[in-house]
């Protein structure tokens, strides 16, 4: 039997509970197809395990839908006894001590962990292209780049390695691969899942989240991995999201921020954009235009906050602890300058000098103190949208995929997530899927929601879906 990994997750769980396929047909299917792939979507293989843990289900129950189902696991993600690389030459050959929490909760579900994917180094880029490891291929066309910083977990689901994957989104890095590569990706409430065992890059702003390739089984895959844990004390106590919370509403009140239509951003963007609005409308929902000022200020905002974390979060790296080491050196700062200066890309060293220029004591009130002032500014506008209305939707990116290989003005790694990192600053959940395509590639919209309100994200995307895909009746 071929192609198991194409059909609905409801599909193979039915195949398996009917014991006409085993979750080592499965993973043997991942592994051909991972062979034959040119897309390079992974840095490590899980493989061994991944057969050894599929015999293990053999013997249990299917009891949920995510059983003996692949998945791959970003490689920012820690899984104990495995590489851990970030996609950095600094942690090439640095091995995993522990299970990260949400491994933990895929292991309770049974699903088998295939393999850790490439991406931008520490979650750095908005390509996949600073990965130590080489650059990822969009499986819609190879000439493209699925988007970054989780270019190999949207490679894997897009291109049919994995029905699911996980990614990891500081300012956009779920959300706008999900987006080039025609996925739903969604960005939690901040705190709803635990940081545990995901190597940081700005604390405040970092989440894992879920990619698939449809919204229900992305629904699925969030469910089992959010809740509280003793490992995140940032985590929320807020009543854990479950599939069956997902109820359909009539009228949705649906914001459009008008910065939306802002030149920045390309033109057919925003003419799929408004088609889909058009759409909703139809379909009896309202949607207004409404004014969230602070929203231009995203990228600033991010470049001050995300890389003044960074510099500290990324101070652990010094070839001491884990990681490469220099050879020859003279003494101790040598050491530590000779093992970054080798070990760490040039995105990475850029980002860590702007980040440590911004907490100088010269500059910290300017840069770093205003921009804390900004964001609680720009999160206060949001959540004033959110008193009037369910939703706020926008475009997820500034333009379709980006083409590999050309080179790139710094800035243009932060471009495509102008409108996703407002949700990142302000904590709201917010989720992409696709709306409709342009030469052949997909475009995305985004949808954020209320804190901790998910299950209206997910109730009004499914509706969505159905509209984009052109069903009668919804
Ligand atoms: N593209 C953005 C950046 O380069 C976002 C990355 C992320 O969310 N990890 O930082």
């Amino acid at each position: 039997m071929k192609n198991l990994l194409d059909l609905e997750l409801k599909k193979i769980n039915q195949m398996l509970k009917e014991g006409v396929i085993m979750p080592i047909d499965l993973v043997e299917e991942f592994a051909k197809k991972v062979v034959a792939s040119d897309l390079n979507a992974f840095i490590t293989l899980n493989l061994d395990e991944a057969r050894k843990q599929a015999r293990l289900l053999e013997k249990k129950e299917v009891d949920n839908i995510l059983f003996g189902i692949p998945i791959a696991v970003k490689d920012n993600i820690v899984l104990q006894g495995v590489p851990t690389t970030c996609g950095s030459k600094i942690l090439e050959n640095y091995i995993s001590v522990f299970d990260a929490t949400v491994v933990k909760k895929l292991k309770e579900k049974n699903m088998i962990i295939v393999g850790k994917t490439n991406m931008d180094e520490f979650a750095m880029g908005g390509t996949g292209e600073t990965s130590y490891f080489g650059p990822t291929k969009n499986p819609l066309n190879k000439n493209f780049s699925p988007g970054g910083s989780s270019s190999g977990s949207a490679a894997a689901v897009a291109g049919g390695l994995t029905p699911l994957a996980l990614g990891s989104d500081t300012g956009g890095s779920i959300r706008e691969p999900a987006a080039f590569c025609g996925l739903v990706g969604l960005n939690p409430t901040y705190g709803r899942i635990s940081r545990y065992g995901l190597v940081a890059f700005a604390s405040s702003l970092d989440q894992i989240g879920p990619m698939s390739r449809n919204v229900i089984e992305n629904a699925h895959l969030f469910a089992a991995i959010n809740g509280p844990s003793d490992d995140d004390l940032n985590t929320s106590s807020e009543k854990p999201f479950s599939v069956d919370d997902i109820t359909k509403k009539e009228k949705y009140r649906i914001a459009i921020p008008r910065f939306c239509l802002t030149k920045i951003i390309n033109a057919d963007v925003v003419s799929v954009f408004l088609n889909c609005l058009d759409k909703i409308k139809a379909a009896g929902h309202q949607v207004d235009f409404v004014e969230v000022p602070f929203m231009k200020y995203a990228i600033p905002l991010y470049q001050v906050i995300a890389l003044a974390e960074a510099s500290s979060n990324l101070l652990r790296f010094d070839g001491i602890k884990y990681g490469y080491q220099t050879e020859n050196y003279q003494d101790y700062d040598d050491f530590v300058t000779k093992t970054r200066t080798a070990g760490f890309g040039t995105e990475v060293k850029r980002r860590i000098m702007v980040g440590t220029y911004v907490l100088s004591s010269e500059n910290v009130d300017v840069y770093y103190k205003k921009a804390l002032q900004v964001r609680r500014e720009l999160t206060d506008e949001i959540k004033a949208v959110f008193q009037q209305y369910d939703l706020i939707m926008t475009p997820a990116t500034v333009s379709t995929s980006l083409i590999l290989g050309k080179k790139r003005e710094p800035n243009e790694s932060f471009l495509q997530d102008l409108l996703a990192i407002p949700f990142s600053m302000s904590g709201h959940p917010s989720l992409v899927m696709p709306a409709d395509k342009i030469d052949n590639m997909p475009i995305g919209v985004q949808i954020a929601g209320r804190y901790y309100d998910e299950k209206t994200i997910y109730a009004f995307a499914l509706e969505l879906e159905a509209l984009v895909r052109g069903d009668e009746s919804v």
